[in-house]
């Protein structure tokens, strides 16, 4: 167990005018901001970091969605950050994320989903490290 996670606040969430509202959950949920920037993924950017899912039916469309307008990319440090934060932000699917999460507050469908959370110690070094460089992490 680390104590650092990577998140995304996607595209729908932006564009929307989600981001502070998100920030704040995220705040309030005892996460402390270590990187963060906003950035428009190209599609093939998109593709490259969502690359586990290339044989999926959906990957298309997640390509497509992820890169429509900017993310807001970071890190987050709390104990026990990669399974805390995946409880913060909820289930996949927003129809079966519980209350009190952000997916629940905020996403609208399976594929726009508001947030990405890391799912593992291993992906979050290398998510986070897909954005920033040690000297962007504090
Ligand atoms: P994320 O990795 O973004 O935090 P997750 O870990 O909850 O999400 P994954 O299974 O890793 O879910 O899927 C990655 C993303 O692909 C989802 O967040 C969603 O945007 C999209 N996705 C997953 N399943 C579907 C689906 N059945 N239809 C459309 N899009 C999907
Ligand atoms: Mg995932």
């Amino acid at each position: 167990m680390t104590n650092r996670t990577f998140t995304m606040i996607k595209p729908d969430a932006t564009l929307n005018g989600s981001t502070g509202g998100i920030l704040g959950m995220i705040n309030a949920a005892g996460f402390r901001i270590v990187a963060m920037k906003m950035v428009h993924l190209s599609a093939a950017k998109a593709g490259e970091f969502y690359a586990v899912h290339s044989e999926r039916p959906f990957y298309g469309e997640l390509v497509e969605f992820m890169s429509r307008g900017p993310i807001t990319a970071a890190i987050l440090e709390k104990e026990n950050a990669v399974e805390d934060f995946r409880k913060l932000i909820g289930a996949t699917n927003p129809a079966q994320a519980e209350e009190g999460t952000i997916r629940k507050k905020y996403a609208t469908s399976i594929g726009e989903n508001a947030v990405h959370g890391s799912d593992s110690d291993e992906n979050a070094a290398i998510e986070g490290s897909f954005f920033f460089s040690k000297l962007e992490q504090f």
